[in-house]
């Protein structure tokens, strides 16, 4: 026989829910808590209770829509499923079903969102408002989505399209047919692997040093990854 330890979840941030399951709560909660670390790690700041959040969970996704809406942030694009916002230093989420359709968000595929918005919250305490393609591009480095490598990528979206210009991945990020999210993660990656971290990190400190590193950036980073993993010439118009 063993003993059944019951581990109460101790919330350290705040949660406002009108989900219909109490426990999705601890599990977001959990979640959190076990990401921050490796959050922390990567922009190398310590935890002193600035990175506590005010939670809300919806029940749906609509629901979800329709709260933000309530709260006065009605420009919430459809395909979003969760979202950080500064102004009242909250995450948003909703609860997704236990038998959803295959077009629905399950709730293991959804703990990477969770993650996601937090890299974002994390981020936001830290460096305030700063472009799409730098928060989504961080937060798509380290949430795990491209774990089949730049490489494969290349090969199966990038190199089958023009390279989108830059204007349109600093002013209309996510607007276009393309994926911004593909370029954002390329020009993250090529960033921190061309600065290194700790200068990645003092770089993006600043509007200025930001808009000097955005020139170009996405014709630099596609380049230098098929110079690197692939070595062809890829032809353009
Ligand atoms: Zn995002």
């Amino acid at each position: 026989m063993c003993d059944i330890i019951i581990m109460d979840v101790i919330f350290v941030n705040k949660y406002i829910c009108t989900n219909r399951n109490k426990n999705y709560q601890e599990e977001v909660e959990k979640i959190l808590v076990s990401n921050k670390q490796e959050i922390l790690d990567f922009f190398n700041v310590e935890d002193n209770g600035q990175f506590n959040f005010n939670i809300y969970i919806y029940d749906t996704i609509d629901d979800l829509a329709c709260g933000m809406k309530n709260r006065g942030f009605d420009s919430m694009p459809d395909y979003m499923c969760a979202c950080y916002k500064d102004e009242d230093n909250s995450l948003n989420f909703f609860e997704p079903k236990d038998n959803p359709n295959e077009n629905e968000w399950s709730k293991e595929e959804y703990k990477n969102v969770v993650f996601h918005e937090e890299i974002h919250a994390i981020q936001g305490i830290i460096y305030g408002r700063q472009p799409e393609w730098l928060t989504e591009g961080v937060a798509k480095y380290l949430d795990g989505t491209y774990s089949k490598g730049l490489k494969y990528l290349l090969d199966e979206y990038v190199n089958k399209i023009d390279i989108p210009p830059m204007h349109e991945l600093i002013y209309e990020f996510g607007m276009h047919e393309y994926d911004s999210y593909d370029y954002a993660y390329l020009m993250v990656s090529y960033l921190i692997e061309t600065l290194g971290n700790d200068d990645f990190l003092i770089e993006i400190k600043s509007e200025e040093t930001i808009k000097k590193l955005s020139e170009d950036l996405v014709t630099k980073a596609v380049d230098y990854y098929n110079e690197k993993l692939i070595n062809i010439d890829i032809k353009r118009r």
